[in-house]
């Protein structure tokens, strides 16, 4: 457990179980380490708390970027609801309601790389498909999109796990 890497926002991170001693349990960045400070040295449950770790810090982050972003998206009048699901192959998708659902895992990936997932599942409010109007509403809105989209897929394989 100790050493192993965590992906955070595109940057790496070297987890370090602390033993807690009886204070307080925690786990928080510090430098280049995910510190996790428990009681137990139980692997399952450390893991546990890695990832309601990154589940609180990514809906706080995705909950930040949306209200950055949709000003600037004529066709989203207001944040729209999200939720994580873990799913196998896929960072999101939108639901013809529209909820937004995100891989818990996308938190793991670079800033430019999630606002893409996320103007790409918006442009989805507009357009339920891949049509071209789609993507000229990516090509519009998402600047280099296409170098995120590229990253993405190539992190398919490190981020995914756990
Ligand atoms: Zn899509």
């Amino acid at each position: 457990m100790s050493g192993e890497q965590i992906f955070y926002l595109g940057r790496r991170y070297v987890l370090k179980v602390i033993d807690a001693e009886g204070g307080l349990e925690t786990v928080r960045l510090k430098g280049n380490r995910l510190e996790v400070v428990a009681k137990t040295r139980d692997q399952p449950k450390i893991r546990a708390r890695v990832r309601a770790w990154y589940r609180v810090k990514g809906r706080d982050y995705i909950a930040r970027r949306l209200k950055l972003m949709v000003p600037s998206l004529p066709w989203v009048e207001k944040e729209p609801p999200f939720r994580f699901l873990e799913m196998s192959r896929q960072w999101g998708s939108c639901t013809p309601k529209g909820e937004i659902i995100l891989n818990p895992h996308l938190i793991k990936a670079p800033r430019q790389c999630i606002d893409y997932v996320l103007v790409h599942e918006m442009a989805h409010l507009k357009h339920h498909d891949h049509s071209s109007d789609f993507w000229a509403i990516i090509d519009t809105y998402a600047g280099e999109w296409r170098a995120a989209k590229r990253h993405l897929d190539g992190l398919v394989e490190v981020l995914l796990r756990d």
